[in-house]
């Protein structure tokens, strides 16, 4: 019997292959030199399971993920469009949409690309860690040679069509004295949509450069530059972390990333049919103490049937178990909902515990700073 408290599904993860045609330095990903691609007869299958299940309730947005998702032709996407618009056109019940995103490094967007970004609909992500001396330090292609200039590029396309895109920079340590020099490449650059994800201990990245003696306290003094460069020079820049943080504080009720310990609100399938829920960054890995986290596989399973297993029910009730852990000890348990459960295995050994460096992070220090700067301007104005 599913819980009725399970979903409903807001993003669908697939991969459409676990290839990169980049080697950066943290990436998370075991598998980025496996070329093997998501077969459209797969898609089907995996659409028809999602929109079964009783997880798929209202819109939802695919994304597609975990590998370089331009490697694949730009007849792929195409195909999938129409069979997406297919299958939603013969399914039962009441309609839904299914919007569709990437992420890309955006190393080989063209006109073509461009092209079937606006044909499609799909919403571009692109990666790019700020100017070159720090996107290059990591990102660099398997035989060492960057990719700054071809990112750029392609973003340029993506300027020139007038197609909007969120840029998502990984911050390493060695860009935690480099507020302003990073303010100003994206201001200067007209990129003005931005989310920081941290360097995180991960998967195939054993030890995040942040976990380095003082790290978090040169982080929070440049949350708090970037803060002042935002204030002074408003509508230079959006910033997602604190956008979240402040809509909080002004009544929205959750943050996106409380998903990642909801069952089914996330499922993630794989180029080969297997599927996982909560965090995104589960799905490919394997771990000694659970194996992997594919809980079934869309040819033989259906999503609600995996419920019953041995593997689900561990991996839940410790997740669950980590989340009450955080709602007893964190007071910012209201801001983050317990936060994700890769973040806890990959750098605790475990579901079942509660503060991480990752969340320290991504929740505690972007908190201090949003609501310290807002009560000082509150001051300012009283
Ligand atoms: S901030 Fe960390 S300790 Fe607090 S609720 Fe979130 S994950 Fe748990």
């Amino acid at each position: 019997m599913t819980s009725p408290a399970f979903g409903p599904l807001r993003l669908l993860v697939v991969q459409p292959t676990p290839f990169c045609n980049l080697d950066c330095d943290y990436c998370y990903l075991p598998s980025r030199d496996d070329r093997s691609r998501l077969p459209l007869e797969l898609l089907e299958r995996t659409l028809e399971r999602v929109l079964e299940s009783p997880f798929a309730t209202d819109d939802f947005t695919l994304l597609w993920h975990a590998g370089e998702p331009l490697t694949m032709p730009i007849a792929f996407y195409d195909e999938a469009t129409a069979l997406i618009r297919s299958v939603l056109a013969r399914r039962d019940g009441p309609p839904l949409q299914i919007a569709q995103s990437l992420q890309t490094n955006a190393m080989t967007i063209d006109a073509a690309w461009c092209d079937c970004f606006e044909r499609n609909d799909i919403h571009v992500g692109v990666s790019l860690d700020g100017p070159a001396f720090l996107h290059d330090a990591h990102r660099r292609t398997r035989t060492g040679l960057p990719s700054h200039a071809a990112s750029l590029r392609g973003i340029g396309w993506l300027q020139r069509r007038g197609i909007p895109f969120q840029v998502i920079a990984v911050l390493t340590d060695d860009a935690l004295d480099h507020a302003d020099t990073l303010f100003d490449f994206f201001h200067g650059q007209g990129m003005d949509n931005l989310a920081f994800n941290m360097e995180e201990t991960e998967g195939e990245n054993l030890s995040s450069t942040l976990s380095r003696p003082r790290s978090e306290a040169r982080y929070q003094a440049f949350l708090e530059r970037f803060w002042e460069r935002l204030r002074a020079e408003p509508g230079a820049l959006r910033l997602r972390e604190f956008d979240e943080i402040a809509g909080l504080a002004c009544g929205d009720q959750r943050l996106a990333r409380t998903d990642m310990n909801h069952p089914f609100a996330i499922v993630n399938v794989d180029a080969r049919g297997n599927f996982s829920t909560f965090d995104p960054e589960l799905l490919s890995v394997a771990t000694a103490a659970y194996g992997d986290f594919a809980f079934g596989n869309v040819i033989t399973d259906s999503l609600e049937s995996v419920v019953e297993s041995a593997k689900f029910q561990q991996v839940y009730s410790e997740i669950r178990s980590g989340v009450e852990r955080c709602r007893a000890e964190c007071e910012y348990f209201g801001l983050c909902g317990g936060g994700a459960g890769s973040n806890k295995y990959w750098e605790r050994g475990t579901f079942d515990c509660s503060e991480t460096q990752a969340c320290r992070y991504r929740i505690k220090l972007s908190a201090d700073v949003v609501m310290a700067g807002l009560e000082r301007e509150l001051e300012l104005t009283s």
